[in-house]
């Protein structure tokens, strides 16, 4: 078992009082907060080890490349990559997709292709491929979901056809909670010839994830939903793509020789990394990493779904609460609506309450629309949560529906 009390000491900010009451941070797919090796990496690093990476060759260059590259090679570790390079550091999940939309494009896609997303994708992993499709004058085809929130898979695989470039897929949906069969839609798509993107914002910070395994083409994450620090992402990419793949952006280390008369590239991953990188983010999110792989990502992933488990119970047994998204494989978020009380004032109050959740469309209007809703409060748990979390926010929701 995990000792919570233990590892909450690791994360100051959860000792806050908001409001004179203890904060209970239910926030966690919006971003998760910091632990103290997290923070000491990010000071030190600005404090003793700062100097531009790839560049100098001065010692504190030389050391901060050193750090940045070992951060590369733990995230390739961590991911199970073949290599390290095929690990780009990005700005986050979003510029993840859009480097893929862009670059992928650029080589792949032509009128008349088509592109796949599911119904129940974030706006970051729908937008880039709506633009990519605009530019391209593809079609844009969504695979559907049944009313639990679980694709159709027989509808999936008859959107594949010969005209189909790729498939893109959350792994963990942010709303629903939804553990897509990745590696079987995977499967499925590469019996066609299809490459596959995988959103793993909402996955890597609560399961094992292995690239190699579930044998995905790309695989994006943002190190500010894994604990680590804002502003910071990776894009896993198969080797055989990236490097056929346009570069993305121009400018500093993405380029061999310059010349007016001709440019030419350099190699991976550095081609797909313009301008000066978050080479003290990158070691931070090493220190992230090593983290939640001390507490054990099995651990982690049993741990919350428990308290998955006892949080659904309870949010049930309350009259009015209708709970969207019911999975039967699920990530520990619970998305609700408090019978006619409007989501926004119910995040209101319970923000006034000491309760921290998000309310919204979630960066998900389509698949608001096919639940048939505007919004809803979503609640999302880490493994520094407890089942008291849960109670008080029980307690909350109960003297809401009392109030109206
Ligand atoms: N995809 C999913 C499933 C997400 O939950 C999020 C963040 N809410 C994103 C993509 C975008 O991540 P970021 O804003 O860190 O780029």
């Amino acid at each position: 078992m995990m000792d919570i009390n233990k590892i909450r000491e690791d994360f100051p900010i959860l000792s806050e009082i908001i409001y004179d009451r203890p904060l209970v941070y239910l926030d966690n797919a919006a971003t998760t907060q910091k632990p103290w090796p997290v923070i000491r990496c990010l000071e030190e690093g600005y404090r003793r080890h700062n100097a531009n990476v790839h560049r100098g060759v001065h010692f504190l260059s030389m050391a901060a490349t050193e750090a940045h590259e070992a951060a590369r090679a733990r995230v390739r570790d961590f991911l199970g990559a073949a290599s390290a390079e095929e690990i780009v550091f990005t700005r986050g999940t979003t510029e993840a997709v859009n480097l893929v939309a862009f670059s992928f494009g650029e080589t792949y896609c032509r009128e008349g292709d088509e592109m796949v997303v599911s119904v129940m994708e974030h706006h970051s992993d729908i937008v880039p491929w709506q633009m990519l499709c605009e530019r391209r004058k593809m079609r844009l085809r969504v695979i559907p979901m049944n009313d639990r929130g679980e694709l159709l898979l027989d509808e999936y695989e008859k959107l594949l056809g010969p005209r189909t470039r790729l498939v893109a897929v959350a792994h963990v949906s942010n709303v629903l909670g939804t553990v897509n069969p990745v590696g079987e839609m995977i499967a499925t798509a590469h019996r066609h010839g299809i490459p596959v993107f995988i959103d793993g914002a909402q996955a890597v910070p609560h399961m094992k994830v292995d690239v190699q395994a579930l044998d995905a083409d790309f695989y994006a994450f943002s190190a500010h939903k894994i604990y680590g620090p804002t502003g910071l992402g990776v894009l896993y990419g198969k080797k055989r793509w990236l490097e056929e793949m346009q570069p993305y952006q121009g400018g500093g280390e993405m380029i061999d020789q310059v010349h007016f008369e001709k440019t030419t590239y350099n190699v991976l991953p550095y081609k797909f990394e313009a301008g000066t990188p978050d080479f003290i983010g990158t070691t931070a999110l090493a220190a992230a990493l090593d983290y939640v792989e001390s507490l054990g990502m099995d651990r982690i992933a049993r741990y919350e779904s428990q308290l998955l488990q006892y949080t659904e119970e309870r949010l049930s047994a309350l009259p009015g609460l209708k709970i969207y998204g019911q999975a039967a494989h699920k990530s520990a978020v619970v998305s609700f609506r408090l019978g006619d009380i409007h989501p926004y004032d119910t995040g209101l109050l319970l923000d006034k309450l000491g309760v921290a959740v998000r309310t919204g469309h979630h960066c998900a209007q389509p698949l608001m629309e096919r639940l048939g809703i505007d919004s809803c409060v979503r609640a999302s748990f880490s493994f520094y949560n407890t089942r008291e979390e849960t109670d008080s926010l029980c307690a909350a929701l109960e003297r809401i529906r009392k109030m109206f």
